[in-house]
């Protein structure tokens, strides 16, 4: 994602820091710089606050990834965002009961996290109670508050174990694409299909995002707002994006060949390529060395950069992808696992070959093309045609930068991402400072 920090390398997972947490970190200082007799001193305890805070969302995050991971799905990356992390996975998995396992790795963190520091809390901050700072039994609540306003080791441990209680809590509400949502989705699809347990879960987290965006505006609160907008917005890319992967599934390989495909010979000069551009519709070409092998694959923006560089009197063979770099399925390949596989390898374009000879290309592009011309005979609403607009937009800028999820970008997310919202503001302290 663009603004992003590369902070660490864990298990393969690169975790990135998006720019706009450092708005966080100077919230947290603010806040905190009150709390303690020295400003200063408060202000870095604010800091290291959300960093810990933070610390339990990547743990959040790192459950999901792992859990993926284990099910073969790959997570290039995590992404801190100041609403929550992100961890993106390249493919949704396979099977309702594995997404199910990766949906519900997050939240089990967290609880983990809590009961783990549970003890450490009570033992740190025991005492204090004991000394009637609990206003009676029902006080229990304002006073785990009062204390999280103080700075203070047990005050900190207490302030994470409840964090990371809301933290597992919050994420699980069915507010798909959010985690519970998505445990919703996985369970009602062992019963029915996938298109309609998508439908029923985001219609239900329309509805949880109406709630959340009406409690944010009673309470003021920003960070519900944006979750509020994430979900929405999020749901509905995410319903678009399985609709389309559902049309894919019934259509193979064999049938999206372009028949008249224009091929090129790896002696050519870069102007004829310019020149097939011009005048076919093709934008990609496979080309072939004179004994007639297949070698690599020229495409339309290889070669617009190679225009600009300003050196068309480059040969094919300088600026194609090598054949090594282009995957290859067989004809019998559905569309859906040829999509799944340009994503995995990063690659806008797959060779097709059966028993080593090459029979053609698919691009994006025609996949694209083919969820537009299906999509409007089975569906015929317009729903569907903005569901494959936003496929083709996604599918272009897919392989060179797999985009991260975030509120902005979400609607075009072909492969969601595992996503929670650290409810990570804290309503607390504007509502009582410490004085
Ligand atoms: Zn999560």
């Amino acid at each position: 994602m663009g603004g992003s920090l590369k902070i660490a390398r864990i298990w393969g997972i690169e975790l990135q820091i998006h720019w706009s947490f450092l708005l966080i970190l100077v919230y947290g200082a603010f806040i905190y710089s009150g709390a303690a007799r020295d400003p200063i001193v408060g202000a870095l305890y604010g800091i290291a606050v959300i960093l810990l805070l933070f610390l339990c969302v990547s743990l959040h995050e790192f459950g999901h990834a792992l859990t993926a991971k284990y099910f073969h799905v790959n997570v290039p990356y995590i992404t801190l965002l100041p609403i929550g992390g992100v961890a993106q996975l390249e493919r949704m998995p396979r099977r309702p009961w594995h997404e199910f396992l990766i949906a519900i790795a997050g939240p089990a963190v967290n609880f983990v996290l809590a009961l783990l520091l549970l003890p450490v809390a009570i033992f740190l901050t025991g005492v204090a109670m004991r000394e009637g700072e609990l206003r009676g039994a029902t006080d229990i609540f304002g006073w785990v508050l009062r204390r999280m306003q103080q700075p203070g080791l047990g005050n900190l441990i207490l302030y994470l174990t409840m964090t990371n209680v809301l933290l597992g809590v919050f994420n699980l509400l069915p507010a798909f694409p959010m985690d519970g949502g998505r445990v919703l989705r996985a369970l009602m699809a062992l019963t029915m299909p996938y298109v309609r347990a998508t439908r029923i879960a985001v219609i239900v987290g329309r509805g949880m995002a109406v709630i959340f965006a009406l409690l944010g505006i009673a309470q003021f609160n920003i960070f519900l707002l944006l979750i509020a907008f994430f979900v929405y917005v999020g749901g509905r890319g995410e319903l678009e994006a399985v609709e389309s992967r559902h049309v894919l599934k019934d259509i193979y390989a064999r049938q999206a060949l372009n028949q008249n495909a224009r091929q090129i010979y790896t002696s050519e000069r870069l102007d004829k390529a310019v020149e097939l551009i011009m005048t076919t519709y093709q934008a990609d070409f496979p080309v072939f060395d004179l004994s007639n092998n297949f070698v690599g694959v020229i495409t339309r923006s290889r070669l617009v950069d190679a225009l600009r560089s300003g050196t068309n009197d480059q040969r094919v063979s300088d600026i194609m992808i090598p054949a090594r770099e282009v995957p290859v399925i067989t004809p019998d390949t559905n569309l859906a696992d040829v999509w799944d596989r340009m994503m995995e390898e990063r690659s806008q374009v797959v060779a097709v070959k059966e028993a080593g000879r090459f029979l053609g290309l698919i691009t994006l592009a025609d996949i694209s093309e083919v969820i537009q011309v299906m999509g409007a005979a089975q569906e015929g609403s317009g729903t569907a045609k903005a569901g494959i607009e936003r496929f083709g937009e996604q599918a272009m800028q897919a392989p060179a930068q797999l985009p991260t999820q975030s509120p902005s970008q979400s609607p075009s997310q072909p492969q969601p991402p595992i996503q929670s919202e650290a409810p990570k503001e804290d309503v607390h302290h504007e509502e009582q400072k410490p004085g």
